[in-house]
């Protein structure tokens, strides 16, 4: 995996007291093998690290303080170029804007339909009517119903048709008619690229024009879905590329090689089967999930947003000093909570979104840890490991809760001191720096 090959390579740098010229070259030896790997055309990939190497010699990087952190993060920028740079918008000009989906079979197309329409309904105030051109599965028709009445919009199918290219066109008619200004047209996939598919999805297209044609692909699919890439855009030359499944262990490199295969921007990302599980894409973030950082950018944006200045100043200061305790974990919580939805939090720190991927993570998740601190004295809320089991149980009791919960709540809570003096150290000093420390 495209990942661990790059971590790999970045080790070199950081099994190294002291980066040099031969070791730069090395790390971007092993990054462009990285990228082979990951299906990247041999040129890009030989143009990618000439343009970090040329860069790092600009940039004088062996002469800074944190030479691997620099290059990892010319590494993040070049990729993050790569994958399109800036976000891809959606043209929604037409009058209705018409969007075709094509892909394969189980690629996520149906759910990705619903997704947008929701997304669109929801975020960008428009009404929009799904169309189901699937018509050789019964069962493919209901279930774009089942995703309309999910989210409140409605279904265009005509179950005694079985010439798409006439429902999309009728749907339309049925769209302009009512009010409708986005129709979504979903279509029929195969197994495998296959030329029946291929001219009936061109035949839709030329039929309808729509304003997008938007390309769905499984991103666990590695060097398959570059091949079905190339396949689609060559006949349709679509507009942009949906990565959808990115919920699960892949990091995204498929966005990497679909992206410098087909030179279409990725617009979005599907990221669970949920309706609301559909993120636009950020070529930056993804750059950085790529690399294994996690989505440590959202997350400090938000940080940033939410976080008192003056506040982190102190808490630094504590953990300097070594002393972090429950009152400030409990001040922590307090900011953590104003930056939003818990499980995208643990979704942006690297490394824990794996870690924590099976755990349920309820909205009020804090409630009981929040009860257990307030039964605590202030003074075992400044030295913690003076709370012996008999306090422990006084302290369940106190907040209803039971002894396990205090247990594992203490146990929290060293994790996270040790943590907290790990990112005092040189990798955290920035992470605390942007956040205002
Ligand atoms: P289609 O054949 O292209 O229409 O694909 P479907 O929309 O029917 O999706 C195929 C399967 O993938 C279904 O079981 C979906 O629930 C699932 N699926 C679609 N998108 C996602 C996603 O972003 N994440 C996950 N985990 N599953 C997805
Ligand atoms: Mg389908």
């Amino acid at each position: 995996n495209l990942s661990d090959k790059l971590d790999k390579a970045f080790h070199i740098l950081k099994g190294h007291g002291k980066i040099t010229e031969v070791n730069v070259a090395e790390t971007l030896k092993e990054v462009r093998r990285a990228l082979l790997d990951a299906d990247v055309n041999f040129k890009i990939a030989k143009d990618f690290t000439t343009r970090v190497k040329d860069k790092a010699i600009g940039q004088n990087v062996l002469t800074t303080l944190q030479p691997g952190q620099l290059l990892v993060k010319l590494v993040k920028d070049e990729l993050t170029e790569l994958m399109g740079g800036d976000v891809a918008g959606i043209n929604l000009s037409g009058h209705p804007t018409v969007i075709l989906m094509s892909g394969l079979q189980g690629s996520g197309k149906t759910t990705f339909s619903g997704k947008l329409a929701h997304y669109l309904k929801t975020k960008k105030n428009k009404k929009p009517l799904l169309v189901a051109c699937d018509v050789y599965r019964p069962a493919a028709i209901d279930q774009l119903h089942v995703v309309g009445g999910q989210i409140g919009v409605e279904v265009y199918s005509e179950r005694d048709n079985n010439n798409p290219v006439s429902i999309a066109e009728n749907a339309i008619k049925h769209a302009k008619s009512n009010g409708f200004n986005v129709v979504i047209v979903d279509t029929a996939g195969r197994l495998a690229v296959d030329e029946e598919m291929m001219n009936e999805i061109a035949n839709v297209h030329k039929a309808i024009q729509p304003q997008e044609t938007l390309f769905v692909v499984d991103s666990m699919t590695g060097q398959d879905a570059v091949n079905t890439a190339k396949a689609f855009n060559d006949r349709l030359d679509f507009d942009g590329v949906i990565l959808t499944k990115l919920d699960g262990d892949t990091r995204g490199g498929a966005a990497l090689s679909i992206k410098s295969v087909v030179n279409k921007p990725i617009k979005f990302v599907g990221t669970g089967e949920k309706m609301e599980a559909i993120d636009v894409f950020y070529p930056s973030r993804m750059a950085e999930r790529i690399l294994g950082m996690g989505d440590v950018v959202s997350l400090v944006e938000r940080a940033q947003e939410q976080f008192d200045e003056e506040e982190a100043r102190k808490l630094q200061k504590k953990i300097a000093k070594n002393e972090f305790g429950f009152d400030d974990f409990l001040t922590q919580i307090q900011q953590v909570k104003k930056m939003g939805n818990m499980k995208d939090l643990v979704g942006m720190i690297p490394g824990a979104s794996k870690a924590m991927k099976d755990v349920e993570i309820e909205d009020d998740a804090f409630k009981h840890i929040e009860a257990i601190i307030h039964s605590m004295t202030p003074k075992e809320r400044s030295k913690p490991s003076i709370i012996d089991v008999k306090r422990k149980n006084r302290i369940a009791k106190g907040s209803g809760t039971k002894i396990e919960q205090v247990n594992q709540l203490m146990k929290q809570f060293d994790q996270m001191s040790k943590m907290m003096k790990m990112m005092q150290g040189p990798g955290g000093k920035n992470l605390m720096k942007m956040m205002g420390g």
